[in-house]
């Protein structure tokens, strides 16, 4: 008796494993249903925000070589080579350069720049075979940046904060979506109407 007693606790506990299996699996093969929330990189591609700090711009005549840039780096990175003209009693700035191998890309140089010479751009795909060639000369550094939404074979998709209000996943969501909450031009005109 004790034996057969036995078996059908067994037999209980073996159904209502296999029912929470079951359970388990159905919630399982639901997500199979939905649509894979995965961006196709390189095919797809993020657009970065308006504040992402990507590789640094810089623009050789608006450089006044005061190394500022210099001294607010946490690693006193950037080169700035310069000679001083005795005619003109000015710095005469020679070359520039940044070596990215090494920058942890945090912007003090962009914030503290008196000139606006230099400022972030939303290029961050920047992979070398050689470390040397991440040291980028001033030439280097003035191209004009990459960008996702201008590239043809790239589909750009909108990151989170930029997606309409309810919308979570910018995959079907057109380019002409207005994005959740207001622009900046647009809070400091309502607080201007508030006063
Ligand atoms: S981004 Fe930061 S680490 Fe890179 S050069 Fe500028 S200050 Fe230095
Ligand atoms: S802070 Fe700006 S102006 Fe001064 S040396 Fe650096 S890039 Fe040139």
């Amino acid at each position: 008796m004790k034996f057969l007693n036995k078996v059908g606790e067994y037999t209980k506990e073996a159904v209502q494993a296999a029912k929470y299996i079951g359970q388990g699996m159905s919630v399982t093969f639901d997500h199979m249903r939905r649509r894979p929330i995965t961006v196709q990189y390189p095919y797809e591609k993020l657009i970065p925000s308006e504040r992402f700090r990507g590789r640094i711009h810089f623009e050789f005549d608006k450089c006044i070589s005061c190394e500022v840039c210099v001294r607010v780096c946490p690693i006193n990175l950037p080169v700035v080579d310069w000679k001083f003209n005795t005619e003109m009693k000015k710095k005469e700035l020679k070359s520039y350069s940044i070596d990215f191998g090494v920058c942890i890309f945090c912007g003090n140089c962009v914030e503290y720049c008196p000139t606006n010479a230099l400022s972030m751009t939303e290029e961050y795909d920047l992979s070398t075979f050689d470390r040397h060639e991440l040291n980028f000369d001033s030439v280097a550094l003035g191209r004009m940046p990459t960008k996702v939404t201008e590239d043809p074979f790239v589909t750009p998709i909108r990151e989170l904060a930029y997606l309409p209000k309810g919308v979570i996943e910018g995959h079907e969501t057109p380019h002409t979506a207005k994005r959740a909450g207001l622009r900046p031009e647009e809070i400091a005109e309502a607080t201007s109407e508030n006063k």
